[in-house]
């Protein structure tokens, strides 16, 4: 039976990690993995984390079974971060905990297809997991482009979607630090893409992976603020694993908006139920910590501080890069500086890819993204003379 089995490509980025860590050369520059580095090129636990951490192992009585839920409270804490002031829309905002934001874009998709979605359209390029976890659902995914050339969103694409879409119809959009290009729609964007979402039968699915790492907390849950504003129904994926440091804990949230405060326990309980036949229940320890830095005023002080420390670091990297455009012909790098996040997307070629490998130690996916971060005051002038040398 098992002989039946095809091999499956390995996850390319999984192969570039083990090709650096085998590079023996002392000054190599992992622009690859998705992690947040600081200038030390470390990926830290959070103090904050560290301390809630300390807490949870003092306090914590029992481990026994939460439920597909999770915890409610990590839950309920969060929803005051990704929505406002007025979290719960008046009883129209509720969800559950997820395995990272991966479980919570699988529970977004599989819901849709509970509740009659048959297409999901994605802009592409995309995280690469977006398609695949569509498709495992048994859904089809259908393109359309994210960006244009010069580093700006391409809003007519999303517009003529949502405007074309028809019913079963859904659409998935990056809330911020769009992954892998860094272009995020403008305010006035988001303003046009939620008028158009009112007027559409189309299902927004908003994934959030990176809130507080572009340009604010706040500033960068705007935009999904605005559409949630104008639509009768979307569904919210959410990732604490960056903004909270919590990687391999795997730590996230899926919530469902409703019309109708009635209509929330039949999306809660099918959210339920497609956890349960999932995963069972999320692993607990991460969301815990998370819960206890959010209620705590100290420990929230000191996330928003450290999260503050890390979009400070990653602009500063932005900005040095689009300074340095004029050492570097032939790669546009000015506009940089006005995306947000951990990634960016140079157009260099396979060959200048293999180059920046092999002569200079750089490695990056194959796409031309790179993660902004893996770059610190002591390797960004390599990089950037490397650029210039496989550019020219
Ligand atoms: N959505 C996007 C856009 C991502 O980039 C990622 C991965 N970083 C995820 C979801 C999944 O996040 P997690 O690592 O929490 O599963």
């Amino acid at each position: 039976m098992l002989d039946r089995l095809q091999d499956t490509p390995p996850d390319a980025l999984l192969a570039l990690i083990a090709q650096f860590a085998a590079d023996e050369r002392e000054d190599k520059i992992d622009l690859g993995v998705g992690v947040y580095r600081t200038d030390d090129g470390a990926t830290p636990v959070f103090g904050a984390i560290k301390a809630a951490e300390q807490r949870l192992w003092e306090e914590q009585v029992s481990k026994s079974y939460l439920g597909p839920e999770g915890d409610r409270g990590f839950v309920h804490a969060l929803m005051p971060i990704i929505f406002g002031s007025d979290a719960t829309m008046g009883g129209r905002i509720e969800g559950v905990q997820t395995p990272g934001g991966t479980g919570a874009v699988r529970l977004a998709i599989a819901l849709a297809e509970r509740a009659g979605v048959t297409r999901v359209h994605v802009g592409t390029p995309s995280w690469p997991n977006h398609i695949p976890i569509i498709e495992d659902v048994g859904l089809e995914a259908v393109t359309f482009h994210h960006s244009n050339d010069d580093g700006s969103a391409d809003l007519d694409a999303v517009l003529g979607i949502i405007r074309q879409a028809r019913e079963g119809d859904a659409v998935l959009i990056h809330a911020c630090c769009h992954n892998p290009s860094g272009i995020d729609y403008t305010d006035e964007q988001w303003d046009a893409i939620a008028d158009a979402l009112a007027d559409s039968p189309v299902l927004p699915i908003i994934d959030s992976a990176y809130q507080g790492l572009g340009t604010g907390l706040e500033e960068d849950a705007a935009g999904l603020r605005k559409v949630l504003a104008k639509v009768p129904y979307a569904l919210i994926a959410y990732s604490c694993d960056k903004n909270f440091g919590l990687y391999r804990d795997r730590v996230g949230a899926f919530y469902a908006k409703v019309a109708e405060p009635a209509q929330m326990p039949a999306a809660m309980s099918n959210a339920a139920a497609l956890a349960r036949a999932n995963w069972s229940m999320p692993p607990d320890h991460g969301g815990a910590a998370v819960r206890i830095v959010l209620r705590d005023e100290d420990l929230r002080q000191q996330w928003l501080d450290e999260l503050d420390g890390m979009r400070q670091r990653l602009r500063w990297v932005r900005a040095t890069l689009a300074g340095a455009q004029k050492k570097v012909e032939g790669v546009p790098l000015a506009h940089l500086e006005e995306q947000n996040g951990l990634f960016a997307m140079l157009p260099l070629n396979k060959d200048q890819i293999a180059k920046l490998r092999e002569d200079h130690a750089v490695y990056m996916a194959g796409s031309g993204r790179i993660n902004i971060a893996g770059l610190t005051k002591g390797n960004i002038d390599k990089f950037i003379a490397a650029l210039a040398d496989v550019a020219g």
